[in-house]
């Protein structure tokens, strides 16, 4: 049978450059066809090819980079539940002794819409950052809590019984792919693996397109100000800290238009504030 044509099934109002994410066309591609691809088939396709849904998809790479902001925006398009994000260290110390119970209740949500409509339930997406503080922790912990195991084997008995839904998908993301236990990688848990990058110069300079659509739209940004040249410059930086440095080029010109009095009032016309190439500079400083 014909593959389905993406393009016509994905929600048609949605498209890449509205994504707001800079120079991850290829792995987007990637991570949609590898571990979303079969959401979109129609019903019943998946079970004739005898195939099954992706359950565990992981992204690596530097922090930053929008690996969150990815999931985020597939999770969007196939109209999923807004994702459950929930942070390693947070659920080793926060929830010592109820951490087995925490990871329980993640999925709880899921497997209740499956009973009530099963295939027809929506996408929810769980959403694990810093996998690897949970995961490098195992069997390797002194103070003899045994907090990470538990933690470890409760996701994993979570992620092997996801086999009989089917709408369920958990994201893990990490810097350090090294730590994370092998047994985790296996077929049926974070089975996708998909690299995400610092952005070269021309993802840098897409990233900063977006980061400053607003304020060229509104006449905020000088006409000197020479993006490429920017993204020459901003070697090595992740978008996070893009969005960073057009942060605080913006609050450079604007502290210029302002004067604050010596009993903390602030005077100053801010009407007509100009983000000047000069700001860039400064704050790339
Ligand atoms: P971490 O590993 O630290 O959790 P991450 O890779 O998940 O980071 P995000 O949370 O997706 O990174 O991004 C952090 C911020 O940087 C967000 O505000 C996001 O919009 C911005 N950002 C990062 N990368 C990009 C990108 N490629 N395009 C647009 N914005 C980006």
């Amino acid at each position: 049978s014909k593959r389905p044509n993406v393009d016509a099934i994905i929600r048609p109002d949605f498209k890449f450059e509205d994504m707001g994410i800079g120079g991850l066309d290829k792995e987007f591609t990637s991570i949609f066809r590898r571990a979303f691809a079969s959401r979109i088939f129609p019903p019943g396709l998946i079970e004739k090819l005898g195939i099954q849904h992706v359950k565990g998809m992981l992204l690596y790479g530097p922090p930053g980079t929008g690996k969150t902001l990815i999931a985020r925006q597939i999770g969007k398009m196939l109209n999923a539940r807004e994702p459950k994000i929930v942070n390693g260290p947070e659920i080793l110390s926060k929830y010592v002794g109820s951490s087995e119970e925490n990871i329980r209740n993640l999925f709880k949500d899921a497997e209740t819409e499956y009973k009530q409509k099963g295939d027809s339930s929506s996408l929810h997406i769980i959403i694990f950052d810093e996998l690897d503080s949970i995961f490098k922790q195992r069997g390797s912990r002194g103070d003899g809590t045994g907090v990470a195991d538990n933690v470890v084997n409760q996701l994993l008995a979570k992620m092997d019984g996801v086999d009989q839904l089917n709408n369920i998908l958990v994201i893990g993301m990490t810097n350090r792919k090294d730590l994370i236990d092998e047994a985790l990688l296996r077929p049926g848990r974070f089975e996708v693996q998909v690299e995400i990058h610092l952005p070269d110069e021309d993802g840098r300079h897409q990233i900063l397109m977006i980061k400053t659509k607003k304020m060229r739209e509104n006449g905020a940004l000088a006409e000197d100000v020479d993006l490429y040249k920017l993204a020459k410059l901003s070697k090595n930086f992740s978008g996070a800290e893009l969005e960073g440095l057009v942060k605080s080029a913006t609050s450079f010109a604007l502290s210029r238009h302002i004067k604050v009095g010596t009993v903390g009032q602030i005077t100053g016309d801010l009407s007509n504030v100009v983000v000047g190439m000069d700001c860039f500079v400064n704050a790339l400083n």
